[in-house]
């Protein structure tokens, strides 16, 4: 992961920007008046999910660096260095240090995917394996499909002689954290043997790791899953993420949680919304990452005391984003695997779940005798500690009640508490902006067909399924290279969503991304047949204009040849400009 990369991925674009202006709710993004042009109204708006901001008054638009670089009027490594010190990366340094490090990634993707393939071909060749997959596991085929579930062959070299004849090396396989290395031993060895195999992915469904469980119930350990290596960081990879992201958005809620295999048997029962933390605490990267997706999310941890600590924890790093987070209670002896069994009632205990301070505060008044003196003080010094980095202070007022009412006593003794503990912990104060040092923008009209081709473009990069409306257009009726890289883009990949197309263009992913803002704002009011209509007279439109672009084109030419008495080059734009006229009657 470049420098970049690592930074957008710590930092949300609506916390940079919104620590220099103030941005207010507006559905899934968020306004402000820009800070570039001249306005009263608010056409300045910042999209969380898509990592960018974007001005609909000024057309100024782009991700954080962008938005600092812009803002305070520096240098692009001077917006790298700030950023970089804010989200806590240290830089690489700027040599070949870097193309090194890119390139060993490239390698390490490209071994783990080798090694995704060969476990999968595995467990079809294995009747033993695939019995238990689908057997006692319950797997099927597309789910087997899907998560590329493998089967490690109980053999010491398997994996490591397949990969070496494809020309990986020794260090290659260490570094992919596949292979093991017996201390005085020259060879190295697989270090999954005998389990079915679950492919950890990145968010693009690139594999970076992987988790083992044994088929044996007297093999130890029952998961192993991979080193921490150069491709897997267990701080920040989301298990089941690349897969769940649709139904996420469309469900507008995530569910977390604890084991893989969780994960896994929900999606087979259709229930999309759910990922994994591979097994480690939650992080605050993670828990960043996923509210990009969403406000809502929803924890599913055992009833235990691990359960409920990482339950506490994710309250603590909640506070700092704008979720809401809520706690998904198991009836008693089940797990999600067992409730994926029973997909109608496993959504029916999804759906109840409780907010997260509520679920604490019941949870927690089990553990203490509140029939006395001292269990009353452990139990509110407990929750006190919660309450208080609550960051609204009507939400903060509301549970002081409640846990007034809880300990038979009154709202002021909790406040008074609170403050008492507040004296030994201080809240930051927060530093006065500076004021944008840029100069601002003036406004400037664009010419009718580049909007044409943007409404196009960003109709279609915002709504996959409008993509029958390309049929007819062709790069060259675009008339900016931006676009025609653009559309040439979205004619081959077919519905893949945003991300996919924008991960194609790198050059050019920021200004996908914006176009997709101004879909969603200019068309997410429309009913999905009048969009269809509209997309489809846009893409008419366009090529009309384009036509008429072209026979102004070709009859300058024309009158050129016919001057200079070139009767050859005459004859081939005459040729041209009749084609013209038969394709498109206007
Ligand atoms: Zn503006």
């Amino acid at each position: 992961m470049t420098d970049v990369e690592q930074i957008k991925e710590r930092l949300d674009v609506a916390e940079v920007v919104g620590s220099y202006i103030q941005l207010k709710p507006a559905g899934r993004n968020l306004k402000a008046p820009c800070p570039f042009h001249n306005e009263k109204s608010a056409s300045f708006m910042v999209s969380p999910e898509k990592g960018i901001w974007h001005c609909f008054g000024c057309s100024e638009g782009g991700d954080i660096f962008k938005f600092v670089m812009k803002y305070e009027g520096i240098e692009f490594r001077q917006a790298l260095e700030k950023l970089a010190r804010q989200a806590g990366v240290s830089l690489k340094p700027r040599s070949s240090e870097d193309a090194k490090a890119k390139k060993q990634q490239e390698d390490l993707l490209r071994v783990m995917e080798l090694a995704t393939q060969y476990y999968h071909a595995s467990l079809a060749k294995n009747r033993g394996a695939l019995e238990y997959a689908v057997k006692q596991r319950k797997l099927t085929k597309p789910t087997i499909k899907d998560f590329e579930i493998g089967y490690a062959p109980d053999d010491w070299n398997a994996l490591t002689n397949f990969l070496e004849k494809k020309g990986i090396s020794q260090a290659q396989l260490k570094q992919a954290g596949l292979a093991g290395q017996k201390a005085g031993k020259s060879t190295v060895y697989d270090l999954f043997r005998a389990r079915l195999m679950f492919p950890i992915c990145d968010d693009q469904g690139r594999t970076v790791g992987f988790t083992g469980r044994v088929l044996a119930p007297e093999q130890e350990p029952k998961y192993l899953n991979s080193p921490q290596t150069p491709l897997y960081d267990k701080s920040r990879v989301i298990f089941g993420l690349h897969l769940a992201k649709p139904a996420i958005r469309e469900q507008d809620e995530v569910v977390i949680v604890e084991g893989n295999m969780d994960v896994v048997s929900s999606h087979q029962a259709g229930v999309r919304q759910v990922v994994a933390m591979s097994g480690t605490a939650m992080t605050a990267d993670q828990l960043k990452t996923l509210s990009r997706l969403t406000r809502n999310i929803k924890l599913c941890f055992d009833a235990d005391a691990a359960g409920l600590k990482a339950t506490e924890r994710a309250i603590e790093l909640s506070q700092k984003l704008p979720i809401n987070l809520s706690v998904v209670e198991l009836p008693s002896g089940s797990d999600p695997d067992d409730l994926a069994q029973r997909p109608a009632e496993w959504k029916q205990v999804i759906a109840r779940s409780k907010p997260a301070m509520d679920y604490l505060l019941d949870r927690l008044a089990d553990e203490y005798d509140l029939s006395t003196a001292q269990g009353k003080r452990q139990y509110s010094d407990h929750l006190v500690t919660s309450i208080r980095r609550l960051a609204d202070p009507v939400e903060q007022d509301h549970y002081v009640k409640r846990l007034a009412d809880k300990l038979d006593s009154s709202p002021d003794v909790i406040q008074r508490k609170l403050s008492q503990t507040a004296k030994t912990a201080p809240i930051a104060p927060v530093a006065e902006p500076p004021r944008p040092a840029a100069t601002q923008t003036v406004p400037v009209a664009k010419p009718a067909k580049l909007l044409l081709e943007e409404s196009v473009l960003a109709l279609n990069l915002c709504y996959p399924e409008l993509r029958l409306s390309l049929e007819d257009l062709t790069p060259a009726h675009f008339s900016d290279p931006d676009h025609q890289l653009i559309v040439e883009t979205l004619q081959r990949v077919g519905n893949a969503d945003l991300e996919t197309v924008a991960a194609r263009l790198p050059n050019q992913a920021d200004y996908v991304k914006i176009l997709a803002l101004r879909g969603e704002e200019e068309y997410g009011s429309f009913a999905p047949a009048d969009r269809s209509l509209e997309v489809f007279e846009l893409a008419r439109r366009l090529q009309i204009a384009s036509n008429k672009d072209t026979k102004t084109k070709l009859s300058r030419k024309l009158r050129e040849a016919q001057d200079k008495g070139d009767q050859q080059l005459v004859h081939t734009l005459l040729t041209q400009y009749q084609a013209l006229l038969g394709e498109h009657d206007s």
